[in-house]
């Protein structure tokens, strides 16, 4: 089937100042060096927030600090440790002594392999990179937005939370049990005009769907090229010519995070291309 290539991070149009959807506010992005988290970095900035990425990749973090100006700080965190999770929400706020938007986004593949050989060590270091991670900046994050009566948190799930189909196990587990974490905390911070959310994508081709694709395939990464990843996000797909982009799911982020989304909270918003819609009973 023929598929239309688009570029990484390519957003429609310009944003006027007027059009801004988050002009003043101050949003942390975790994992937002790479992938999906620095298209929602670029697209946060371009509608006027002030960005801070969190992630472990310094050199990542700083090259896009370079593209991205001013409006953006980098912090290294590792969102495994509470005491960096705390220090990176306390530097967010410093800024401009608020914090609107608190978006849970790095994530790791973690371990893979069939159930009766898993690694408990390598199982336990997913589910803490995909789920507590997510706990602890919900957490820290509250205690700020708790006080002011406003704010938006946003969790990167996967459909890989609600889709059949073999492992790997961890990373699934850990996604599903964000669709918890989303809903009793939607509940629980409802009252003080917080909402939570989750955006689970499909495929979308980044260095996580790279490992991804060699973890499954039993390739070494430098034989995998652009066109097997988009072969790979794409399949099982029922949108033609098209593979879904991180600037995809950055949009999906904007409308999530921002006032946009007014009454939404609790919600898991799929973006899969109708996939999981596309499932089906065997006649
Ligand atoms: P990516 O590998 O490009 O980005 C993940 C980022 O998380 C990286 O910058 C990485 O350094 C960071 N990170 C990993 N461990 C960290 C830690 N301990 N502390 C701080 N940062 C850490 O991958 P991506 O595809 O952009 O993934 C972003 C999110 O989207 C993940 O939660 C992933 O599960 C989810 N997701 C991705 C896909 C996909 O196909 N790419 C599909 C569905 C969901």
């Amino acid at each position: 089937m023929h598929r239309v290539r688009q570029t990484s991070h390519s957003f429609s149009s310009t944003v006027t100042s007027e059009d801004q959807r988050l002009a003043g506010q101050v949003a942390i992005i975790t994992g937002g060096a790479s992938g999906i988290g620095a298209a929602i970095a670029r697209l946060f900035t371009r509608h006027g927030a002030r960005v801070v990425i969190a992630d472990i990749q310094p050199l990542l973090g700083e090259k896009l600090l370079k593209e991205l100006g001013p409006q953006a700080k980098y912090v290294e965190c590792d969102v495994r440790k509470e005491e960096d999770v705390q220090r990176l929400v306390v530097t967010a706020y410093a800024l401009e002594n608020r914090l609107d938007i608190y978006h849970s986004n790095a994530g790791i593949m973690g371990c893979v392999g069939p159930i009766d050989e898993i690694r408990m060590d390598e199982y336990d270091a997913t589910l803490v990179v995909n789920l507590r991670a997510a706990v602890i900046g919900i957490k820290h994050a509250v205690r700020y937005m708790k006080p002011q009566r406003r704010g938006s948190i946003v969790i990167s799930g996967s459909v890989a939370s609600v889709l059949g189909g073999m492992g790997p196990h961890g990373y699934k587990i850990a996604k599903a049990g964000l669709l918890g974490l989303v809903k009793s905390c939607a509940a629980e911070l409802g009252p003080f005009n917080i909402r939570v959310n989750m955006i689970s994508p499909g495929g979308v081709p980044t260095p996580l769907a790279t490992f991804a694709l060699c973890a499954l395939a039993g390739r070494d990464s430098g034989s995998v090229t652009v066109e097997d990843i988009e072969k790979l996000v794409s399949k099982s797909q029922v949108l033609p010519d098209k593979v879904l982009m991180d600037s995809d799911v950055a949009n999906a982020a904007l409308f999530l995070a921002s006032d946009m989304r007014g009454y939404v909270s609790g919600h898991n918003l799929i973006l899969d291309g109708g996939i999981t819609a596309a499932q089906v009973l065997a006649a």
